[in-house]
């Protein structure tokens, strides 16, 4: 026998085994603070194209604030407060963004007319937990989808919760599309957004953004149950008091509408 068999085989099975899960299965990668973003840290720190290394879907935003941001199979979408939705190809980077590989376990179907919050409900009720870290994607048909973008900004930054008095809201009817987004627990409080943060992209890939509400009529839930959390924090913000409670900010900010 061939010497070198064992030795072939040998690495042939290393890459199989090593090479079927990403390193990064089950876990949400970060990059920054929703604390950092609040306080109006808006340069980008981290090439979209990089979020690839970390998973094929998430949300976030961009260099300046400029738009929403959905990952969906591995490609990027930029929801601009123009509300003219493009694929994000060269150098564009992100101040603050989560992403994971999406391996869905869990699976239910909404009801006709589920709302925004019942939604919610009926995903928690179906998990049970409320401590547990989870990928979401609703696939489906909505009667009405209501979503926001935030503008561009420029220096000086003033804080998210001033800048987001000036969002643009898209109100959508009859569209089919995907939900992206994640249920976090309590406890990540200033790191990033407890309870659920979803953004929407149409089928078309024209429309979307930041959901605030929405009715289904035709829906499918998929969940991802996530254990890790993985911090990227390339550039510390100097000059940002990040020891203050951004709560109210944040709550403002997520569900002003
Ligand atoms: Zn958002």
């Amino acid at each position: 026998m061939n010497r070198l068999f064992p030795v072939a085989f040998g690495l042939l099975l290393l890459i199989a085994v090593t090479g079927c899960r990403t390193p990064y299965a089950d876990t949400v990668t970060q990059v920054a603070t929703i604390d950092a973003l609040l306080a109006g840290v808006y340069d980008g720190t981290v090439p979209c194209r990089d979020l690839r290394r970390y998973g094929d879907f998430g949300i976030g935003t961009f260099d300046h604030l400029d738009g929403e941001m959905v990952m969906l199979d591995g490609r990027v979408y930029q929801v601009p407060s123009t509300g003219v939705v493009r694929e994000v190809h060269g150098p564009l980077t992100t101040p603050f963004a989560s992403v994971c590989p999406f391996l869905p376990t869990i699976e239910l179907e909404l009801a006709t007319g589920t709302d925004f919050a019942a939604a919610q409900q009926a995903i928690s009720d179906r998990l049970g937990n409320a401590n547990g870290v989870y990928a979401i994607h609703l696939r489906g048909t909505f009667s009405r989808m209501k979503t926001r973008s935030v503008p561009a900004q420029t220096k000086p930054y003033r804080p998210l919760a001033e800048v987001a008095k000036e969002q643009s809201v898209f109100a959508m009817a009859e569209v089919t599309g995907d939900v992206v987004g994640f249920y976090l627990p309590p406890f990540v409080k200033g790191i990033n957004v407890p309870g659920y943060h979803l953004h929407f992209l149409n089928a078309d890939r024209t429309q979307g953004g930041h959901i605030l509400d929405f009715a289904v009529k035709q829906a499918m839930v998929e969940i991802d149950p996530l254990d890790k959390l993985y911090l990227v924090l390339p550039e510390p913000p100097a000059n940002v008091d990040l020891g203050k409670d951004r709560s109210q900010e944040l709550h403002q900010v997520e569900t002003s509408r």
